[in-house]
């Protein structure tokens, strides 16, 4: 997992990061806004940590400019602001959860994995799993921004199992997204196109798998 830190005060930053590296996050830090938007860009995150109180202001009004530049990482706010209007604020302007200062670092950490296996959708228009983002409304398969370019069945094989990532797609419910009714079907012409899309997905490094599931489908997952 990787995660961005935003958090200005130095002791709680460093206790964060120490506790965080001790369970294999690999986290980045950021101490202020203008700071956390450019190492956002940079790189790819399964989350961003957010402080609330930040030097150079409001750290909600992050989340807007992030999205903006369509980053999607799910944000959870840190913050010892936890009067019920400022979680309402900050659940509001787009957060994806909401831990109140002082916290118990495992419950940071069960915090985290739950957002990862939520594989989600910080905007209803975009799945995340793992290193891959599927853009519903222009039908783009991403890695770390990169639009991949697949055939037009492979793309909507994976549009259906970004749907529902971590459930069984059924064949069916794969083939009735895939071909037009009428369309000639091949026995194992849906088992060619995840072939291809799974060598695709690996070269890509998309930090996804796509495991059959014996006579019901198929299912995509993020790889840990
Ligand atoms: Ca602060």
């Amino acid at each position: 997992m990787r995660i961005l830190l935003v958090e200005d005060e130095p002791e709680m930053a460093s206790t964060l990061l120490a506790a965080l590296k001790r369970r294999q996050v690999v986290v980045d830090h950021a101490p202020n806004l203008a700071d956390a938007l450019a190492i956002a860009e940079l790189g790819t995150y399964d989350a961003i940590v957010l402080d609330r109180r930040l030097p150079d202001g409001e750290g909600l009004d992050l989340i807007p400019k992030l999205r903006a530049m369509r980053i999607t990482a799910p944000v959870l706010m840190l913050t010892a602001l936890g009067a019920l209007d400022d979680r309402v604020a900050g659940l509001d302007a787009g957060a994806d959860d909401y831990l109140t200062k002082p916290f118990a670092v495992e419950e940071l950490m069960a915090r985290l994995r739950a957002l990862r296996r939520r594989a989600v959708v910080s905007q209803a228009n975009h799945a995340i799993v793992g290193q891959l983002t599927f853009d519903f409304e222009h039908c783009e398969a991403l890695v770390s921004e990169k639009v991949l370019d697949l055939p037009r069945r492979e793309l909507l094989v994976l549009e259906a199992l970004m749907r529902r990532p971590e459930r069984t797609v059924l064949r069916a419910t794969l083939e009735e997204h895939v071909y037009a009714l009428g369309d000639e079907i091949g026995s194992n012409a849906l088992d060619a196109h995840m072939s291809r899309l799974r060598r695709k997905l690996d070269e890509a490094d998309a930090g996804v798998e796509i495991r059959a599931i014996r006579n019901l489908g198929y299912l995509l997952r993020a790889v840990e």
